[in-house]
């Protein structure tokens, strides 16, 4: 089987892994394992005012200390936008793509203006006000954000079946509306980044948090645009903070200690409970890793 599977773990290096972001990196590290595949690591730089300079090799040294290696060389999104500069031509090329001008203000107050207000925690759905304005069509147009056009026929659903959560489904024109695809600040977006690079890297098979379970759709749609094939996904549980949210920097989650075998262990065995998976017998960490690998394989068909 080895060299069907190839999956990711995608850390953003805006902080280090915390027992939530601990959560996936082992579901996508067991699973690659449990199916005989590579397990690769991509570090999500894109978001640079975002990204902490030292958090990317902590984040490598708390997998290396968790015994999660990568099999392949480590990728770093910051060093791959001429990918990303070759997709974005190819979709505005293909016309699924147009430039906005909108600030969140003007959003706000087009939404506003239509009588809809984003529930808290919702993101605005773009109304589309710069969909017809053919704004110049420069690449990379100081200050505009480039967006892909949806489907907006009642019936052009985007739907997928989960290997854990089931079917899904999401009409994205009414639920998320045209996304950015470029930033107006002159950033590459997650979803295309995420795209083009899990297509890039020959990823067949997307294990992640369930908070990521609802960027999917656009995932899939870009996908078609651009003719890519589409990996499996599959999203892990999530880690509650003491508020209900889930478990983030913002809401109190600390960066995992791991400098001794004891905290190690302790890390683990709390994110592979939170998978579902029972305590592994007492042994070194390999071992615990081999044991839980088994497990998952039962537990996920895998
Ligand atoms: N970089 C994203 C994050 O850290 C994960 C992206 C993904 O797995 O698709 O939340």
């Amino acid at each position: 089987m080895a060299g069907v599977y190839v999956g990711r773990f995608a850390p953003s290096p805006t902080g280090l892994l915390h027992a939530g972001s601990l959560v996936a990196a082992l579901a996508s590290w067991l699973d690659a394992k449990a199916h005989a595949g590579h397990w690769l690591v991509r570090i999500e730089d894109v978001d640079t005012p975002r990204c902490i300079a030292a958090a990317s090799q902590a984040i490598l040294q708390q997998l290396s200390s968790c015994g999660l290696h990568a099999d392949a060389d480590v990728v770093w999104q910051s060093q791959r936008g001429h990918l990303y500069t070759a997709a974005l031509e190819q979709l505005r090329n293909a016309g699924h793509t147009y430039g906005c001008s909108c600030s969140r203000q003007d959003i706000a107050q087009a939404l506003k203006a239509q009588g809809t207000t984003p529930q808290k925690h919702q993101a605005a759905i773009y109304p589309g006000t710069c969909r017809h304005a053919q704004l110049p069509n420069a690449a990379n147009s100081q200050a505009l954000a480039w967006r892909c056009l949806v489907p907006q026929a009642p019936n052009d659903l985007q739907h997928w079946t989960d290997r854990r959560l089931g079917t899904q489904r999401q009409h994205l024109a009414t639920e998320v509306g045209d996304f950015v695809l470029w930033r107006k600040d002159q950033l590459w977006a997650y979803q295309l980044a995420v795209v083009v690079d899990d297509a890039a890297q020959g990823i067949t098979h997307v294990v992640r948090g369930q908070d990521l379970a609802d960027n999917t759709a656009r995932q899939l749609w870009l996908q078609q645009c651009l003719g890519l094939p589409a990996p499996r996904y599959l999203h892990t549980p999530l880690v509650l903070a003491a508020d209900g949210d889930k478990l983030s920097k913002q809401n109190g989650a600390k960066p995992l200690a791991l400098s001794s075998s004891s905290q190690v262990q302790q890390a683990l065995a709390q994110a592979a409970k939170t998978l579902g998976l029972a305590p592994a017998p007492q042994g070194s960490v390999a071992e615990q890793l081999a044991w839980w690998v088994a497990a998952w394989r039962a537990a996920y068909n895998a």
